[in-house]
């Protein structure tokens, strides 16, 4: 059932779990992601970065294709397409292609202009039942080639943004894209919990969820992140699978080179990834 991320972000908030954000990237991610979630009961956020939106020619065909396959796949947990920091352009036309959700990160912004086409775009996206996410601060690591370096948001500038009226908000607190440094500071909870005195009941979430570790996620559920987004992982899971495949010959064996033998082991091994972070968010059975 496709829906928007409010509704399902709302009920983790007060349920303290917290509900993940898979990026997908093709027909095998989003089939992997979609029949996990059912498998375990749990709502999901498919998560679509402008460059992936780009990859799988363009928005329209993503949401038809999520759409279509919700459908035939017989998928009833809650679903939300959501546009991964989009820009000002692109959320315009991810509501206008049939996402469910967006975030617009005007994070680049001085922060008045962030504050304008934050507004503007609330006002198009609520107007269509669409959440809308924002961010405040850069969060570290690579954003489609911007890198930002492990920033922590001011709390009273995430006050400012929370109540221009966005379903949730993304806030850096040391967490960054890709792969964590060897010397990584770790979670900054301090300024999450300031963060969520400030800005109470909303949704808070956190990027970069690949490879903090279990305990440091549990506390910042515990503090108020009700989304995590999860992309790297699911790369590396596939790519390690799908290279021990060839590596072992099995492409060279029978029908091996057969596409849909040769990309089932990177397939299940994202359901796993999958699977592993409801279980540690505790999404599961909360659809
Ligand atoms: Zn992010």
């Amino acid at each position: 059932m496709l829906v928007s991320a409010k509704e399902m972000l709302v009920k983790a908030k007060a349920g303290k779990y917290a509900v993940g954000q898979f990026n997908i990237n093709n027909l095998e991610w989003t089939k992997a992601i979609l029949q996990t979630s059912q498998e375990n009961n749990s709502p999901v956020i498919l998560g679509v970065s402008e460059g992936a939106g780009k990859y799988m020619c363009g928005f329209k065909t993503v949401a038809d294709m999520v759409k279509a396959m919700i459908d035939s796949l017989g998928i009833t947990v809650p679903v939300a397409i959501h546009l991964d920091h989009g820009s000002y352009e692109g959320a315009k036309k991810a509501i206008e292609a049939g996402f469910s959700s967006v975030m617009f990160d005007g994070s680049k912004y001085a922060i008045d202009e962030n504050i304008e086409k934050t507004k503007e775009i609330i006002s198009i996206a609520h107007g269509k039942g669409i959440s809308v996410e924002a961010e405040v601060g850069a969060i570290g690591g690579e954003e489609d080639g911007v890198i930002g370096g492990g920033e922590v948001a001011d709390p009273d500038e995430c006050k400012l943004i929370a109540d221009l009226g966005v379903d949730m908000l993304a806030a850096g607190i040391g967490n960054i894209h890709g792969k964590y440094p060897a010397n990584w500071a770790g979670l900054n909870f301090d300024v999450l919990a300031q963060i969520q005195e400030k800005t109470g009941i909303m949704p808070l979430v956190l990027h970069g969820g690949t490879g903090i570790p279990a305990d440091m996620i549990k506390k910042a559920i515990s503090l108020g992140v009700s989304k995590i987004n999860v992309n790297t992982e699911c790369q590396l899971a596939f790519a390690d699978a799908t290279r021990k495949y060839i590596e072992a010959g099995k492409d060279l064996e029978g029908k091996g080179f057969d596409p849909r033998k040769l990309l089932a082991p990177g397939f299940e091994a994202i359901k796993a990834t999958v699977k592993e972070k409801m279980e540690l968010f505790g999404s599961v059975d909360k659809a």
